[in-house]
């Protein structure tokens, strides 16, 4: 099989590759679209969870192509995505529901992705697509679930206001997650205009360049907004997160911070009385929410799909993204 093979740092080839062979619990997925994501860009710049040497993608859909014997209820050529975290079920963490804390296995980090052929993966993982959900959709089910996931975890009551600082695929839906789930306000910092643009359509109230996130305390009566999701994860962001949030507020970190940042103001932290919550990788009610939102059209993936690739265009893509030189913000990749 063909598959975007990540053979060192800073190189991607596309080469032939075996097909994976599936044990009795796994299943075998014929990839029909895989999204690429900002992390997969992060493997590339700066290398991989744990080791190169592995096929990138973790947000896709396909078809069941092979079946373990263990496996029940799935057929053949059932229209599925997967929630691509595979925890080990019979840690702490697994056996008090948090999976997602679990030891990381992350089909496209640590283990063979979907940006291939073919991908395996546990079974338990799989979510069926509804017939109305389409592959493409069906690709974007694993980034939505993180917004589901981050506006659950930050305790965010309806009619709550709130800003949200980024307005790249993550953060287009946070904000329509937070309109799905009754925010009176959406504030918006994002610098790009086709983003701001964007974020309007999917339901932001206002939007603001990065220096001018103050206007959002004045339009909040000088109280700030309850909740700030920062979905970009610069010492910027953090930074301002804690000014513009109320006091007593919650600041939802979703954008991944990797490097080491001097963090000013923490007196400012503990004197507002601030929550900061972190989050990382999604549990599977997070996963079967997202396809919920999509199936009920709460929320509109496809707005946010800038751009259908090949496999054959995956290395120039990524190396692309990885210079910045692009105002995508979800490149999709068929597989034939
Ligand atoms: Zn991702
Ligand atoms: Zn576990």
């Amino acid at each position: 099989m063909r598959g975007a093979y990540f053979s060192e740092v800073h190189k991607i080839e596309i080469k032939d590759l075996p097909k994976p062979e599936i044990s009795a619990d796994e299943v075998l997925i014929r990839v029909k679209i895989c999204g690429i994501c900002g992390s997969d860009v992060g493997s590339y710049l700066t290398g991989a969870m744990e080791s190169q040497q592995i096929i990138l993608g973790h947000e896709f859909s396909g078809e069941i192509a092979e079946i373990g014997d263990k496996v029940k209820k799935m057929k053949i050529g059932d229209r599925i995505t997967v929630n691509p975290n595979v925890p080990c079920l019979d840690c702490y963490y697994c056996r008090h529901g948090l999976e997602n804390m679990c030891i990381f296995h992350t089909i496209g980090v640590t283990h063979d992705g979907a940006l291939s052929e073919y991908v395996k993966i546990r079974a338990d993982r799989i979510h069926k697509l509804p017939e109305s959900v389409s592959f493409e959709e069906g690709a974007m089910v694993e980034p939505l679930a993180i917004g589901v996931q981050a506006v659950r975890n930050s305790g965010f009551k309806v009619g709550d206001t709130t800003a949200v600082f980024g307005a790249g695929p993550i953060g287009l839906i946070t904000i329509q997650v937070l309109n799905a789930a009754g925010a009176s306000k959406i504030y918006v910092i994002e610098p790009i205009e086709a983003k701001q643009q964007l974020a309007l359509k999917l339901g932001a109230d206002k939007v603001f360049g990065p220096k001018l996130w103050g206007k959002i305390t004045k339009l909040t009566n000088k109280i700030g907004p309850d909740y700030v999701y920062d979905c970009v994860g610069l010492p910027e962001t953090i930074m301002n997160s804690m000014q513009l949030v109320r006091n007593g507020g919650t600041i939802m970190m979703i954008g991944t911070h990797s490097e080491p940042f001097e963090m000013n103001g923490f007196l400012q932290f503990m004197s507002k009385n601030i929550t900061m919550i972190g989050m990382y990788l999604v549990d599977q009610e997070s996963v079967s929410t997202a396809l919920n939102l999509i199936e009920q059209k709460k929320v509109n993936v496809l707005p946010l799909i800038t751009k259908r690739i090949k496999l054959d265009e995956v290395p120039n893509a990524i190396e692309d993204l990885s210079k910045g030189l692009h105002d995508d913000i979800k490149i999709m990749v068929e597989i034939e």
